[in-house]
C-alpha cells in the first residue's frame, strides 16, 4: 500500500517553532493528514532525545510507535476514519558552518539513523564540533565532508540527504553556499548521497534542468516548524514499513512514487528580489538588474529559479528518463478560506475542515486522489470545485522571493 513520508520536521526545541511541537501533538497532525512515517526531528537536542525515548517503543525494523498509553490518547481525540498506523523514523537535521577555499559556507543537511543506539552514537561524534542543547537544529563548525564521514560512520545504515539544496543561506547549491555541485562539497564520499530535498520554493522539474542531478531521487517534505504544516510537502512510497525498505526505495528508486509539492512560487526564495523594496524580478531581469535593486541599488537576494538557471544544462520542461512525478497541491484550509472568503485561520474554516477529514478521511488523500464526487456528495460542492482546478494547475501564483512567502490563488 502506498503511504505518505515526511521526513523532515522540527520539534519545539529548534528555533523559531511552535510551544505545542512535541510528540502527541505531531502524531495527531500526521494522522490528520493522512502521514504513515514521520520524521522524530531534531533528536540530537537532549531534552528532545529524551522525550523521544520515553514516548516512543519499536515497531518494525528501524521504526518506532508511539506508546500505547499515548497513542490512544491521540486516537481518542481524532474521527475514526483519521487512525491509521503511524511510524517515528530516527532523523534530525543539523547546520554547518566552515570555511573552504577562503569563503564561508553554511547550509543544512538531514540526517537519519536505524535506532536510538545509531542516534546516541551520532550523538556523541556531533557532540565534539558545537552545543546540541542549544538548538533541535544545531549548528556545528565542521566541514561538511567530515560531517557526512561522522554520520556514515555512526552505524550500518545512517545515510545523509542535503537539505532544501536550492535556498539562499541554507542549502548547498545556492548562490550564497556556492558550490555547483554535491560532489563539489562532499568531495569522494559523495557516491555515498542518493537523495536531495528540494524545498518550498523548488520543485522536482527545476531539479530535472541539471543532468548531474539525474543518479539522485528528489524528495520533498514539510519542514514543518508547527505541527500543523507537517505534510504541506511529502514524499509518497510504495515499500514496506521498514528503515531498510525506506531507505533502498530512496536509494534505487523501487518503490519510490515521487512527491506532493506547493506550487514552488509559494515558498520564500522562488524569484531574486530585495524585500524592503517589494522587488521581485525574474531571472532575466534580474541579471539585467546586474543584481542590483532597481531601487535602493543593494545586491538582489539571487532566487532559486535563477539559481538553478545558472546551472542548468537543459531545457525548461524537459525531464529524464525514469524520474519519478510530482503532484502540486493548496493546503485543505487556504483552498477552503479562499472559497469561503475568509481568513485560512477562522472558525469557519476549522469547521468545515474538520467536517470533511470526519467524513471523507485525512487531508493529503482528499486534496490528491479522492473523486470530486465523492466530495461533492458529502456536501462540499464548492470545495470540490476548488480541488479540481487545483489538479488541473488552473492557478494563478504571485511568486514570493527574498524571504517573502508568495501566494497562489484558483484561477477565476
Ligand atoms: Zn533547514
Ligand atoms: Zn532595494
Amino acid at each position: 500500500m502506498p503511504f505518505y513520508a515526511d521526513l523532515h520536521l522540527h520539534s519545539r526545541y529548534a528555533r523559531a517553532t511552535s510551544r505545542n511541537a512535541d510528540l502527541p501533538e505531531l502524531a495527531w497532525w500526521a494522522r490528520r493528514k493522512g502521514i504513515t512515517v514521520l520524521s522524530t526531528g531534531d533528536f540530537t537536542h537532549p531534552a528532545w532525545f529524551e522525550e523521544l525515548k520515553r514516548g516512543l517503543v519499536p515497531a518494525e525494523p528501524g521504526l518506532f510507535r508511539l506508546r500505547d498509553d499515548l497513542d490512544q490518547a491521540v486516537t481518542g481525540r481524532l474521527p475514526a476514519s483519521c487512525r491509521g498506523p503511524l511510524r517515528f523514523l530516527w532523523a534530525t537535521e543539523v547546520a554547518t558552518a566552515f570555511s573552504r577555499d577562503g569563503r564561508a559556507r553554511r547550509m543544512h543537511h538531514l540526517l537519519y539513523v536505524p535506532g536510538t543506539d545509531t542516534a546516541a552514537a551520532l550523538i556523541e561524534r556531533l557532540g565534539r564540533h558545537g552545543i546540541l542543547a542549544e538548538d533541535g537544529r544545531p549548528t556545528l563548525a565542521m566541514d561538511a565532508r567530515d560531517l557526512l564521514e561522522a554520520t556514515l560512520a555512526s552505524g550500518d545504515g545512517a545515510y545523509l540527504v542535503p537539505a532544501h539544496v536550492w535556498t539562499p543561506w541554507v542549502g548547498v547549491l545556492s548562490a550564497t553556499t556556492g558550490f555547483d555541485s554535491i560532489e563539489a562539497c562532499y568531495g569522494e564520499l559523495a557516491r555515498h548521497i542518493f537523495a536531495v530535498e528540494t524545498g518550498l520554493s523548488a520543485d522536482p522539474p527545476m531539479h530535472w534542468r541539471v543532468s548531474s542531478h539525474d543518479r539522485f531521487r528528489v524528495v520533498s517534505f514539510s519542514d514543518a516548524h508547527a505541527p500543523s504544516r507537517l505534510g504541506r510537502e511529502a514524499t509518497e512510497l510504495d515499500t514496506d514499513l521498514d528503515y531498510a525498505a525506506i531507505r533502498r526505495a530512496l536509494e534505487t528508486g523501487e518503490g519510490f512514487q515521487g512527491t506532493i509539492e506547493l506550487f514552488p512560487e509559494a515558498g520564500r526564495y522562488h524569484l531574486s528580489g530585495h524585500r524592503r523594496c517589494g522587488v521581485a524580478l525574474e531571472p532575466a531581469e534580474a541579471r539585467t538588474a546586474g543584481m542590483r535593486c532597481p531601487v535602493c541599488g543593494k545586491r538582489l537576494t539571487m532566487g532559486v529559479l535563477q539559481r538553478v538557471e545558472d546551472l542548468a544544462d537543459r531545457p525548461d520542461g524537459a525531464r529524464p528518463d525514469g524520474a519519478a512525478g510530482c503532484r502540486r497541491l493548496i493546503p485543505l484550509p487556504e483552498l477552503v478560506a479562499e472559497v469561503a472568503g475568509v481568513g485560512p485561520a477562522s472558525k469557519t474554516v476549522r469547521g468545515t475542515v474538520d467536517a470533511m477529514i470526519e467524513r471523507l478521511g485525512p487531508e493529503l488523500p482528499i486534496l490528491e486522489g479522492l473523486p470530486l464526487e465523492a466530495i461533492d456528495d458529502a456536501g462540499f460542492p464548492e470545495v470540490a470545485e476548488a480541488i479540481g482546478k487545483v489538479r488541473r494547475g488552473q492557478v494563478v501564483p504571485s511568486p514570493g522571493f527574498d524571504g517573502q512567502y508568495g501566494s497562489v490563488a484558483l484561477a477565476p
